[in-house]
């Protein structure tokens, strides 16, 4: 375990390691990524058997598509955008500056911390650690504690590829989490819960550390009147299944429109039925990740029980599901915001339904509430989707489908308000680990040479020229 004076001698090590040897080249950058591409590509399997016993089930098939396949994606597009990212970029002058040069220079900030969550270990702290290093930092990466696998893989995978002088794993519970937080590094990213966001932000604010935060929230779903039932019921099932409902952005709760809530209920049960046949020994259907959010969900499922709602599960072939701790897909009816259901994030494959009868009266509750990280609507009416899309604010959108803006490297990816400060991924994840420096370089005339005293007519002619007089 390591103590706050072991990360204090890291991060002096990375820092003094950075100044020596200034910012890396665009070529030593490519082979910083190309160690970290060989290190997941060569561990494909393992991370998959690992990330499978920490869950109890990981599908092996959700890891391939949502943790190598996402992070060798976000490898590949940073090694084919890295030329033009750092590039310098010029900036046009008012005629008073045009004897010299305007541009800014993007310069890696330092170190960063990282703090990655369990959910998806892998893709959640290589694709920060790979952007981090193509803007030419030292990193200092703390995994989950609850997928303990995971993160000692993670250590010997890039202890393998790196040197602790440039990427180091800190392992440990939440003391060290919250020790690794109170470090002065140039940038912390914080991915988890927006309470420990909360706290993370506070310890950085001590050092005057900046912050990307990459939290969660309550992404609501919009189902359009004229939208098809059965196609936006396969959509919700896959964004709210996969993984078993433990993803930031899985659709949290659903509108429906009035008098469909009984056919959209039977068009996820058609889904879940032709998705996942059968649960208990299925290896796609994947488990809560440990006891302690098993008994969360199923105390948010107790609680909106007692107080009204009326629980429906879709439990295919009927089985017995506790041993593993999976549960099965569940839907929500009746629900009221005094629920815990309706005021937490669920985290878990339940999805509370909410009818509505007009889309104002949607806008409405969602602006009520906290921002979110993510909305979904679908809808074929160019009127309703953009009348949702500028009346609203979220992190992302994705419209007639869930999940997929995250996976589109071209998209920065965060969240707004409570769900997130600051964004990533692609060019976005680039810009927040650089620092962008504004440079004037002066020309041959004009600049303070013109500025200076004594004054006189002449440069009040100059300011009534310029100010238009
Ligand atoms: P969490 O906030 O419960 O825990 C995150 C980590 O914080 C833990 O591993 C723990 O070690 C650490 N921690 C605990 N106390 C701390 C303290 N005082 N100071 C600093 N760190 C401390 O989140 P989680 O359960 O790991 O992840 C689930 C949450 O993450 C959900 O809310 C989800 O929406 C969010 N999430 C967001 C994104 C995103 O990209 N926006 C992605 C995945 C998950």
């Amino acid at each position: 375990m390591s103590t706050p004076a072991d990360l204090g001698a890291i991060l002096d090590m990375q820092r003094q390691a950075f100044l020596r040897a200034g910012p890396p080249s665009h070529d030593e950058r490519i082979n910083h990524l190309d160690a970290l591409l060989a290190q997941v590509i060569k561990n494909k399997d393992r991370m998959a058997d690992v990330l499978c016993e920490d869950f109890g089930n990981r599908s092996r098939h959700e890891t391939l598509i949502a943790e190598t396949m996402s992070t060798v994606n976000a490898i590949k597009h940073a090694k084919k955008h890295l030329k033009k990212w750092m590039k310098s970029e010029k900036r046009p002058l008012a005629l008073q500056f045009k004897a010299g040069k305007a541009f800014i220079h993007y310069q890696p900030l330092g170190v960063i911390g990282i703090m990655a969550p369990w959910n998806y270990a892998y893709q959640l702290s290589l694709i920060p650690v790979a952007q981090a290093l193509s803007a030419g930092n030292r990193v200092m990466l703390k995994p989950s504690e609850f997928t303990p696998g995971a993160s000692e893989l993670m250590k010997e995978m890039l202890a393998e590829a790196f040197g602790q002088d440039r990427v180091a794993v800190i392992t440990g519970g939440p003391e060290v989490a919250a020790d690794f937080s109170r470090q002065k590094y140039d940038h912390l990213m914080f991915t988890g819960s927006t309470p420990t966001g909360r706290k993370v932000m506070m310890a950085a604010a001590e050092n005057m550390v900046p912050v990307t935060l990459e939290l969660g929230g309550k992404s609501p779903t919009i189902i359009g009147d004229d939208y098809d039932l059965n196609k936006a019921a396969g959509s919700i099932a896959m964004g709210k299944l996969m993984n078993a409902g433990q993803t930031c952005i899985a659709p949290d709760y659903s509108f429906v429109p009035e008098g469909k809530v009984e056919a959209f209920a039977d068009a996820l049960s058609v889904q879940v039925h032709k998705m996942y046949p059968t649960l208990a020994a299925n290896p796609d259907y994947t488990s809560i990740v440990a006891d302690r959010h098993y008994e969360r969900i199923n105390n948010l499922l107790e609680d909106a029980k007692a107080k009204g709602a009326r629980v429906q599960e879709i439990n295919p072939a009927g089985e017995e599901l506790g041993n593993q701790r999976k549960i099965a897909p569940t839907l929500v009816f009746d629900v009221t915001d005094d629920m815990a259901i309706m005021q937490e994030e669920i985290f878990g494959p339940v999805l509370p339904i909410k009818p509505y009868s007009n889309l104002d009266e949607v806008i409405d509750y969602v602006n009520d509430h906290d921002r979110p990280l993510a909305l979904y609507h679908f809808t074929k009416d160019a009127a309703d989707r953009d009348k949702v899309m500028q009346r609203t604010t979220a992190g992302g959108m994705t419209q007639n489908d869930t999940i997929m803006h995250v996976a589109i490297e071209e998209l920065p990816f965060g969240g707004v308000g409570p769900s997130g400060l600051g964004s990533y991924h692609g060019h976005a994840g680039f810009k927040t680990f650089s620092h962008a420096k504004s440079i004037y370089r002066a020309g041959a005339f004009g600049g303070t040479a013109m500025l200076k005293p004594p004054y006189g007519p002449r440069l009040e002619k100059m300011i009534n020229m310029m100010i238009g007089k």
